[in-house]
């Protein structure tokens, strides 16, 4: 009796029960490793394609990269294959959070573990483990360089000068990505009480998600809404001073919209924030064209789904840094989470050139 409990109490410290994606004895090569990603139409997700592929092939394994074009039948199709080409584990970043529970299932009768990728997987009790940022915090940041863009607090979170009132608009990501919540649920958090003391006023009176939300994370969506906003809540003298942007490609086209519009040129563009760090937002933050972007380090989250995904494949479990946070609907996901940088004007060298996430030249071009 006595090795029994020990080898039962064994096998939960290691996670064995969980469903195994692999066994100990198991080689490298004869493993191959699942991973799903949303869209090859944002920079961020190729390098995130990139990496994983790259660092899981160093260490011997076979690699399934799929991208699925933002079609979620497509994702689904693309994930079913994978579980009967026979993957040992699957790493997912969904397009829709809630419409994988069908191949979820399907993986876990096969006992393969499901690590969501950046993006968590909702309504199904089949995701074994989540890597990525602190979501509420690129909020929380976003919002934050909103307000020192606009004068109204310093970087150090000291009152600023500025008294308002100013105009600002709201944006979000895509409904069906949970990270899209969390990004608003950050920014609302901060942005509340200058809205209701007056300092900022969003004149559209757009302030809840489903209004301002942009599906698929388009930046001609992104486009038309500016647009849209601007014919209908400042065809009077009234100029916008500010946008939350939860992403670079939503930041250019609203930028784009307030070019059209005549904004920029005399030093007069408002304050459009962003996240990604991609090259083309990173120019304009470097032209001064747009405010500043949250840096998420991809090269990071790759190697935390490497460490994740390699340790299921020798039947362990995943190790957490947070198991309160992401509830799936079905169960909390224990999660790995990382912490993400504001990039203004003075830390692209710093932040993005000297970490060589990007060479000066690439910056100048935007490209
Ligand atoms: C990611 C962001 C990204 C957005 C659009 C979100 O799920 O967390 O980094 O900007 O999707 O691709």
């Amino acid at each position: 009796l006595g090795s029994a409990v020990l080898a039962l109490s064994m096998a939960a410290c290691s996670g064995e029960g969980a469903g195994s994606g692999g066994n100990d004895g198991d080689k490298p090569a004869d493993l191959t490793i699942g991973v799903s990603m949303p869209t090859q139409t944002s920079e961020r997700w190729i390098a995130d394609g990139n990496s994983v592929k790259e660092k899981l092939e160093a260490k011997g394994y076979k690699v399934d990269l799929q991208y699925a074009g933002d079609d979620i039948p497509t994702q689904s199709q693309q994930v079913d294959q994978m579980i009967t080409r026979g993957a040992n584990v699957l790493i997912i970043a969904a397009i829709d959070g809630t419409a994988l529970s069908g191949q979820l299932q399907a993986a876990a009768d096969a006992k393969i573990p499901v690590i969501a990728y950046d993006r968590l997987i909702r309504e199904s009790p089949n995701v074994d483990f989540y890597v990525s940022f602190d979501n509420y915090k690129v909020g929380v940041a976003q919002a934050t360089a909103l307000l020192v863009g606009l004068g109204v607090q310093t970087k150090d979170g000291a009152k600023g000068d500025a008294k308002g009132p100013f105009n600002i608009e709201l944006f979000a990501g895509s409904l069906d990505d949970n990270n899209a919540h969390f990004f608003f649920n950050g920014a609302m958090d901060t942005l509340k009480p200058f809205i209701e003391d007056g300092t900022l006023k969003v004149k559209s009176g757009q302030t809840k998600i489903d209004q301002v939300a942009i599906l698929r994370w388009q930046q001609e969506g992104a486009q038309k809404r500016m647009e849209d906003l601007l014919t209908s809540s400042y065809n009077d003298s009234a100029k916008v001073h500010g946008v939350l942007s939860p992403y670079d490609g939503l930041s250019r086209g609203i930028i784009t919209a307030l070019q059209n519009a005549g904004y920029g040129g005399s030093g007069e563009m408002p304050v459009v924030t962003g996240q990604d760090a991609e090259i083309a937002s990173v120019k304009l933050i470097n032209d001064g064209v747009q405010n500043s972007t949250i840096f998420k380090d991809t090269r990071l989250l790759a190697e935390q789904a490497v460490i994740a995904g390699e340790a299921f494949l020798q039947g362990k479990t995943a190790e957490a840094n947070d198991t309160e946070t992401y509830n799936n609907g079905k169960k909390v996901v224990p999660s790995f989470l990382l912490p993400v940088q504001t990039v203004y004007k003075d830390d692209i060298k710093p932040i993005l050139i000297d970490s060589e996430y990007f060479t000066a030249e690439e910056v100048a071009a935007g490209q």
